[in-house]
């Protein structure tokens, strides 16, 4: 992806220099941090949960209390590959309020921007405590995403997609997820997700992510058009990378067997069909996963 010396997104809350010491008496993952989770129960992410950490049901919370304490104690300081990849996230934050704001006039709305919050180890959010091992997510309590930067080394080095617009797809993703939240898609599947039993929640949340995939593909295609930043490989390392987050992928990674009604975002095999699609397509209308008879 071309992105160096292009503009930026004036758009970003950038956290990562107070690092983990929060104002206010800070943030627990556990406790109060998975009541507030619970009971809002709609963080998008491209959730990488059952790799990060393992099987157990209660441990990635302890984990993140373990975490918490070791970020407190190094603190944070910027390298400048931190800020490297800050500048990075900023322009591909930039490429799609330009893209979605077109898209949005076109159909004679408007557009406004989601705020991204960059952070190093821990943060807070109202959708729960956020740490490295939550992978990135959307809260539309705030409408902002959360991204601790480091994820992307996770995603090359554990999850094996590596590559510039392999980032940039993951930030397309959740910036996907609050364009749903402009549409109304988001609440709209709030309350049929309230009064479903779980297995149909999940399901729910599956057409969710997938629509939230297709639209990064959407992006990516008007992306091209617009900026020509778009480079060979850069489509495939996309795919890849929604390959590589596929909840069999990710279940079989973390030694279980994978278990479909549990699934949330999808398999491997549709998170990369939704991509393309947007991608090939580049319009919203072939997004409609809510409408298809089979993902
Ligand atoms: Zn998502």
């Amino acid at each position: 992806m071309r992105w160096q010396g292009r503009r930026g997104s004036s758009n970003i809350e950038d956290r990562r220099r107070s690092g983990a010491r929060m104002g206010g008496g800070g943030v627990r993952i556990g406790g109060l941090g998975l009541v507030a989770l619970v009971l809002v129960g709609w963080a998008l992410g491209v959730d990488v949960t059952p790799l990060l950490t393992g099987a157990g049901g209660g441990g990635g919370w302890s984990q993140g209390e373990a975490e918490l304490t070791e970020a407190e104690l190094t603190g944070a300081e910027l390298t400048g590959a931190d800020r490297q990849i800050g500048e990075f996230v900023s322009v591909t934050l930039a490429d799609t309020e330009e893209v979605w704001a077109g898209i949005f006039a076109e159909a004679g709305g408007s557009y406004a921007p989601a705020t991204l919050v960059l952070f190093k180890g821990v943060t807070a959010s109202p959708c729960g405590g956020a740490s490295g091992a939550t992978g990135p997510f959307y809260c539309p309590s705030d409408q902002k995403v959360y991204l601790d930067t480091a994820f992307f080394d996770t995603l090359e080095r554990q999850l094996g997609a590596g590559g510039d617009f392999a980032a940039a797809y993951v930030v397309a993703h959740e910036v996907a997820h609050h364009v749903q939240d402009e549409l109304g898609i988001l609440r709209e599947a709030s309350r049929a997700r309230s009064s479903a039993g779980e297995a149909r929640s999940n399901a729910i949340s599956v057409r969710v992510e997938l629509q939230a995939d297709c639209l990064s593909g959407v992006f990516a295609a008007h992306a091209g058009d617009r900026f020509g930043s778009i480079e060979p490989g850069d489509i495939a390392e996309a795919m890849n990378a929604a390959r590589r987050i596929g909840d069999d992928t990710l279940q079989r990674s973390a030694g279980r067997v994978p278990m479909p009604h549990t699934f949330t975002h999808g398999t491997s095999q549709q998170r990369e069909a939704w991509f393309r699609r947007g991608y090939e397509s580049g319009d919203i209308a072939s997004c409609d996963t809510f409408a298809a008879q089979s993902l």
